[in-house]
């Protein structure tokens, strides 16, 4: 199964998506975990990426379509995928749609203020991608999964969170009338105040998995 996961930042794609990876056995692609590691190891792709990122602004399309259009041609690629934070702009689902099948967009949507809540208080393990909440994490500092020391990333402080939610409303959020139309859409309301658990059951049941 070929996916895109759809939805503002904060909904919880990455979350799913990992759990989905985990359950199906094919690779998670997110194009935001991808940008933060070559950031971090500042390479060319980091260090041109870097100011639009920590503004909240959209890296060029024509960047992150390179980088999706090699990470597809990978081996474990074959038997599916889940896109994660891609295509973010209708310039970029139409590329995509030049190279490769996409079998269904599943849009998970949750209320703004609940999403600015979830952003401020989130922590990032920047090796392995894991997601966490200060909530919940009852004063630990390392990842669960891999042990690296987690760390606030800087396009979750207030000011940007704003402007990352305007430039979803804006660039982004026309792709759910885009895939509707295709009839690829399935969209799952999270409910916040259920546990990470309910939800992706919804996940699972949006995409038909028993
Ligand atoms: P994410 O981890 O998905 O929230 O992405 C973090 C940031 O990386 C975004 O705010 C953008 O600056 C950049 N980014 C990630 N994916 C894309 C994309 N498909 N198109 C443009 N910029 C992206």
């Amino acid at each position: 199964m070929n996916l895109i996961f759809l939805g503002p930042p904060g909904a919880g794609k990455g979350t799913h998506a990992q759990r989905l990876m985990n359950e199906l056995g094919i690779p998670q692609i997110s194009t935001g975990d991808m940008l933060r590691q070559a950031m971090k190891a500042e390479t060319p792709l980091g260090l041109s990426a870097k100011k639009f990122i920590e503004a909240g602004e959209l890296v060029p399309d024509e960047v992150v379509i390179g980088i999706v259009e090699e990470r597809l041609k990978a081996d474990d690629c074959k038997n599916g995928y889940i896109l994660d934070g891609f295509p973010r702009t209708v310039a970029q689902a139409e590329a995509l749609s030049k190279f490769a099948h996409i079998d269904v967009a599943l849009n998970l949507s949750l209320a703004d203020d609940v999403i600015i809540q979830r952003l401020s208080g989130r922590r990032v393990c920047l090796k392995c991608g894991g997601t966490y909440h200060i909530s919940t994490l009852n004063g630990r500092e390392d990842c669960a999964n891999c042990g690296e020391k987690l760390v606030q990333r800087k396009d979750d402080s207030p000011e940007t969170i704003q402007n990352r939610l305007s430039v979803y409303a804006a660039q982004t959020a026309p792709l759910i009338e885009y895939y509707q139309q295709k009839g690829l859409l399935h969209t799952v309301e999270c409910d916040a105040s259920a546990s990470v658990e309910v939800n992706y059951q919804k996940v699972r049941k949006a995409l038909g998995i028993e």
